[in-house]
């Protein structure tokens, strides 16, 4: 796992730099997050006693899913007559690139970008992430969702857009900061295992989902000037 949450804030941080078009910048923070909905495969091998194996990192994590999706977005784009979903088309593979590119300079752990042909991409193979800081990298998830939602809030209160959510994005950001404290000191005391890992895998699924609805939501607030 990357924090995702990061990601998300790095995908806010080109606002400084990419062109106005409508929908392009939700693109590029939506596709800085999408590739992590891999672990939802994961969850789900797990749960049914598949073969977890190459699920992570591989599939959503590959140059050949950018080229796809930009097709995707521009056939969506001509069918519905709607440019924006150009602009978000292009904007998401922007940001899928710009994830795997994060994942490679500051995690821990290898990417098969040019899945499904192989060839993992690991700047990191001599190094073994040791026990704690693995805990702090996990449950670390939690914390960046917590900064992100501060992030939309702030820029909320700057542009004065969707004033309404503000509320429940504070809820969610306090939220996210009492799991992080929770299953640090939980995965501290008694380790990162057992139905502890279980309970915290899925908050973190729950979490990255709800981040992704409230970037969709707070649309305005991502692509205010
Ligand atoms: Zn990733």
């Amino acid at each position: 796992m990357s924090q995702n949450g990061l990601h998300a804030i790095i995908g806010v941080a080109t606002r400084k730099w990419m062109p106005h078009k409508e929908w392009l910048l939700l693109g590029a923070v939506l596709g800085n997050m999408a590739p992590d909905l891999d672990n939802l495969a994961v969850a789900y091998a797990t749960l049914t006693g598949g073969d977890t194996h190459g699920l992570h990192r591989t599939f959503t994590h590959s140059v050949f899913t950018v080229i796809a999706m930009l097709v995707l977005f521009y056939v969506v784009a001509a069918a519905t007559r709607n440019q924006r979903w150009n602009n978000f088309g292009i904007g998401f593979g922007i940001g899928i690139l710009m994830h795997i590119l994060v994942d490679l300079i500051i995690w821990f752990n290898g990417v098969e970008i040019f899945w499904p042909l192989g060839g993992e991409v690991n700047f990191w193979a001599g190094f073994t992430v040791p026990a704690w800081l693995n805990i702090i990298l996990e449950t670390g998830e939690f914390l960046a969702f917590g900064l992100y939602f501060l992030l939309l809030i702030s820029l909320s209160r700057k542009h004065n857009t969707d004033v309404a959510r503000q509320g429940s994005a504070k809820t969610l950001a306090y939220a996210e900061f009492v799991l992080f404290v929770i299953f640090a000191a939980l995965f501290f005391a008694s380790g990162a295992t057992g139905l502890a890992y279980t309970i915290f895998g899925a908050l973190y699924l729950l979490s990255l989902i709800i981040a992704m609805a409230v970037t969709i939501k707070m649309k305005q607030t991502v692509e205010s000037l």
